[in-house]
């Protein structure tokens, strides 16, 4: 901690975010990744896997019944996916940002899917919607272990409170 600079309660949790297959085969993981870094989350776990159908149903349960549903769920299966926990402040709502708005065509320039994407099924990367959806979807998908307890030894320099 810098000297003199006293330690104070900051509001940091956890977030669930996954580049999705176009992600995957755009070679886009390392861009995205990157920008999560650069913000100043703290990268927390990290595996690659192939999701399988029941998984991503599981995965999209609140959009069960919605006419895009079985396009989504055969698009989350259909090559590698990157699954993250990224942990900060605010990191919901921050990651969500730097994520973009569901359609790409809507998306700001300066977040992923307005930098990189055209199509709202083809919108590279997840990102939880709230703290206690980003809880279920580490737990669906790390099974609340793989994930690595750590600090980074900047973090003082990129919070205020810790
Ligand atoms: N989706 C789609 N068509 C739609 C709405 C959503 O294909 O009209 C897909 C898209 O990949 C989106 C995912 O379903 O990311 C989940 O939808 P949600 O509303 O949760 O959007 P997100 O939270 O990913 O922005
Ligand atoms: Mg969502």
């Amino acid at each position: 901690r810098p000297a003199g600079l006293a330690p104070l309660q900051a509001h940091s949790e956890q977030t669930y975010i996954m580049v999705k297959p176009d992600g995957v085969q755009r070679g886009l993981v390392g861009e995205i990744i990157s920008r999560f870094e650069k913000k100043g989350f703290t990268l927390k776990g990290l595996q690659m896997c192939i999701c399988d159908k029941a998984k991503a149903e599981e995965h999209y349960r609140d959009l069960e019944g919605k006419p895009f549903f079985p396009n989504l769920v055969d698009y989350i299966c259909s090559g590698p996916v990157v699954c993250m926990v990224w942990e900060g402040t605010d990191v919901v709502k921050a990651g969500r940002n730097l994520i973009g708005v569901t359609n790409p065509t809507d998306a700001a320039p300066g977040t992923i899917r307005g930098d990189f994407g055209v199509e709202v099924g083809r919108n590279l990367v997840h990102g939880s919607d709230s703290v206690e959806n980003g809880e279920r979807e580490i737990s669906l998908w790390f099974g609340g272990t793989d994930t690595v307890e750590w600090e980074p030894t900047m973090t003082p320099w990129i919070k205020e409170l810790s």
